[in-house]
């Protein structure tokens, strides 16, 4: 199960995260999931949640904010992908519409931590950007 692998990735970011600001607890996770990943947001959202449980994140609200697609090509041409659909059950391939060219994306396969809330702390809305994309290569048919 995907989402399982990526929410556990995303929770010992979070972790560290929290470690790093000698927070007891984290309080809210932002992940920023593109919508040209095979991750579905639900899906995502209910395997952090699970993941969490008996942590220091058990109790955290998770925000999953959906980023729309967008690719460049070499010849000027960039936007989003026209054989994006939008739905899961297509396999997104940015193809240049000008061109045909296969481009690659600039945005929409992104998937990681944007903020961990922890509380007390001057620090307590840390933005941290930190890539999580350790299986973005599958993506690429
Ligand atoms: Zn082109």
């Amino acid at each position: 199960m995907h989402e399982l692998t990526v929410a556990e990735a995303l929770l010992d970011r979070a972790r560290e995260v929290a470690m790093e600001h000698d927070a007891e607890r984290i309080d809210a996770v932002t992940v920023e999931l593109g919508a040209a990943t095979h991750i579905n947001p639900e899906q995502l959202r209910l395997c952090l949640e699970t993941v969490a449980t008996a942590t220091v994140a058990a109790e955290a609200t998770v925000d999953i904010e959906t980023v729309t697609p967008r690719a460049a090509c070499d010849c000027g041409w960039d936007g989003e992908p026209p054989s994006f659909e939008g739905t899961a059950a297509v396999v997104p391939t940015a193809r240049c519409p000008e061109c045909g060219t296969r481009t690659e994306f600039v945005r929409g396969k992104e998937c990681h931590l944007s903020a961990v809330t922890v509380p007390d702390d001057a620090d307590a809305d840390e933005r941290d950007t930190a890539a999580l994309t350790t299986e973005q290569e599958s993506y690429q048919p």
